[in-house]
């Protein structure tokens, strides 16, 4: 089977609420792989680069200093063609007023505040580009 691979961030207050092996489970029991994971709390400017796309937005400065508050724990997942959908599917919905119950944000967060629990790439190519930041000697292997 040929492995596709995505980057998973578990945000500050999941972490803090000792939610991480929850988190993981679900990825794990959907038949998803781990392939690289770390516990680091990372400066400003690494989520500068992670949330480039949002630069100018409303909300930007006050995620990335969320982000960099704290530790969070960086996961590289790895499993068939369709992976970065079927990630996001089991995070649900950006906001988690809309995330259906059963997803990661529908079970575990009520609002956007602090953060809404993960952070999944949105394709093959950005996740890529947020493997490489996170894990730069990252290797698929086969
Ligand atoms: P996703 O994380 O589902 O890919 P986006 O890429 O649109 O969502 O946004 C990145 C992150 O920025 C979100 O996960 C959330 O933490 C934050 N964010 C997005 N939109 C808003 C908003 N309207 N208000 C506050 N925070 C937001
Ligand atoms: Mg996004």
């Amino acid at each position: 089977m040929e492995s596709h691979y995505t980057l998973v961030l578990i945000k500050p207050s999941a972490v803090q609420r000792g939610l991480c092996g929850e988190i993981i489970s679900r990825y794990e029991s959907a038949g998803l792989k781990l392939a690289a994971l770390k516990l680091e709390k990372f400066p400003l400017e690494t989520f500068a680069e992670l949330y480039r796309e949002h630069q100018g937005k409303s909300f930007y400065q006050a995620v990335v200093e969320h982000m960099s508050s704290a530790p969070i724990c960086a996961l590289v997942l790895a499993g068939p063609a369709g992976i970065v959908e079927k990630v996001r599917a089991l995070n649900g919905a950006t906001d988690p007023v809309k995330a259906a119950p059963g997803t990661i944000r529908g079970d575990y967060a009520a609002a956007m505040e602090p953060d809404n629990i993960v952070h999944a790439s949105d394709a093959l190519e950005s996740a890529a580009r947020e493997i490489r930041i996170f894990f730069p000697d990252f290797m698929p292997c086969s």
